[in-house]
């Protein structure tokens, strides 16, 4: 059996932290590759490597001398080498990295230094061999990601390899020239570590047990989720549940590689599984209950707009030309409503407003805006009678009023729209029927 691990920066954020990995990946011989991220934040006051180096190049690019900063970022490192007793220095390294932000190397060659540094103590702790993500992580010239490359690459070099470190975040154009992910793209490495070495497992191990069911800024002590689909995720993520990269789960979904989300802090929970299909039933009814809030909504209204051919085509037009992206689209006979992101509508707000006179003259548009949109999400619902009647009683118990409803073809989810300062109440009268009450 293998597995891949990927450690997340708060993980790594010091010498106590490492520890706790070391113990992890010893604990399990199966844990034998392991993707690093860089330190990220001690305190919560604190500041992330990552962040550091890109204030730090800023500077640098701006001439000033930062040999403050760097000396700051190097102290961030030199406290975990010694508080691991290692025998070990990066004054090499962090005199290339000098000369190499004074040869304005570029911002991603900086923000990849985190994770290449800390690879290197990684590597260094475990006794496993480092392996520099810009060798086995390829980029096209034109910046976007080469996956195909990237895994022969990867598999080639791993193929005898028993154990490794491969940094997270990072790779390189095949001139060298080193390229990131976007922020938090460690979880993509791992992933496309976990897919070259046809894994097992991809343990992504962060600071929290897994996906919760619902946000704790909510609902207090949320539980949390066993065990999610990918498409549940998506849905989950899309109303704002984020623990991780969007773009991680593709390569291992399409290996059938399931992902376990741990806790470094609490390394006995089993925190969520998630995998592409399972027989295995939630607890509860529901996966997982998430919102975001900020929509606007544009009601169009029109008689006999059901039999004007291309009536839709002409509205949804106007949106595509202005660069809104429509986010929902329930409809009556003589209706249709379209939510978008209230802040990207704004700017456009009366050159839609006056395209759509023009192009449809509708007998009548209604705004409405500060609206907030909540996601009921389960496997499970497919298959339970009386769902949406939970729902809906759940919300005229707690006096919100219901401005849209929309239940998803597949039966995953059902989203109902309701004013923003409905929006937490939702989502708590959501848990406590779902969870609190559950029969
Ligand atoms: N260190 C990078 C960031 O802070 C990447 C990562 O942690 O995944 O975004």
């Amino acid at each position: 059996m293998k597995k891949v691990v990927k450690f997340g920066g708060s993980s790594l954020a010091s010498a106590e932290q490492f520890k706790k990995v070391g113990t992890i990946i010893q604990a399990d011989e199966n844990r034998r590759y392991v993707v690093p991220s860089a330190p990220g934040k001690r305190f919560s006051s604190d500041v992330k490597v990552t962040d550091m180096l890109y204030a730090c190049y800023d500077a640098a690019e701006k001439g000033r001398d930062v040999s403050d900063q760097l000396e700051e970022i190097h102290s961030r490192y030199r406290e975990i080498i010694n508080g691991l007793n290692l025998n070990f220095s990066l004054d090499k390294d962090f005199e290339i990295i000098r000369e190499n932000f004074q040869k304005k190397a570029g911002v991603d060659y900086a923000a990849s230094r985190g994770e290449f540094l800390n690879g290197k103590i990684m590597a260094s702790y475990l006794g496993f061999e480092f392996i520099d993500a810009a060798e086995v992580v390829r980029f096209n010239d034109d910046g976007t990601f080469n996956d195909k490359v990237t895994n022969d690459l990867l598999s080639e070099r791993l193929k005898d390899r028993h154990t490794a470190v491969i940094p997270g975040f990072y790779g390189a154009k095949a001139d060298g020239t080193v390229v990131t992910f976007s922020r938090g793209g460690s979880d993509i490495t791992g992933s496309l570590v976990a897919l070259a070495v046809h894994a097992d497992l991809y343990e992504n191990w962060t600071d929290v047990s897994g996906f919760l069911i619902a946000d704790p800024r909510i609902v207090k002590n949320p539980k949390s989720i066993e065990t999610i689909t990918y498409k549940e995720l998506r849905e989950l993520s899309y109303m704002g549940a984020g623990v991780l990269h969007e773009d991680a789960i593709f390569p291992v979904r399409k290996a059938g590689i399931p992902i376990n989300i741990r806790n470094t802090n609490s390394p006995e929970d089993k925190g969520t599984l998630i995998v592409e299909s399972t027989c295995r039933q939630s607890k509860y009814t529901i996966t997982g209950i998430a919102g975001t809030d900020g929509f606007a909504a544009i009601t169009i209204e029109k008689g006999m707009m059901n039999s004007e051919i291309g009536f839709c085509r002409k509205v949804l037009q106007i949106f595509e030309d202005n660069g809104v992206s429509i986010e929902h689209m329930p409809s009556g006979i003589d209706t249709m409503t379209i939510f978008v992101n209230k802040s990207t509508f704004e700017e456009k707000e009366q050159k839609i407003l006056s395209d759509i006179q023009r192009t449809v003259q509708p007998d009548h548009i209604e705004l409405e805006s500060d609206l907030a949109l909540v996601a009921v999400v389960g496997r499970g619902m497919k298959s339970m009678r009386g769902t949406a009647g939970r729902i809906f009683s759940a919300l005229a118990h707690a006096h919100i009023n219901v401005k849209m409803i929309d239940q998803g073809s597949s039966e995953l989810n059902i989203i109902v729209g309701v004013k923003h300062d409905d929006f937490k109440n939702a989502i708590r009268a959501l848990y406590e029927i779902f969870v609190l009450t559950q029969i």
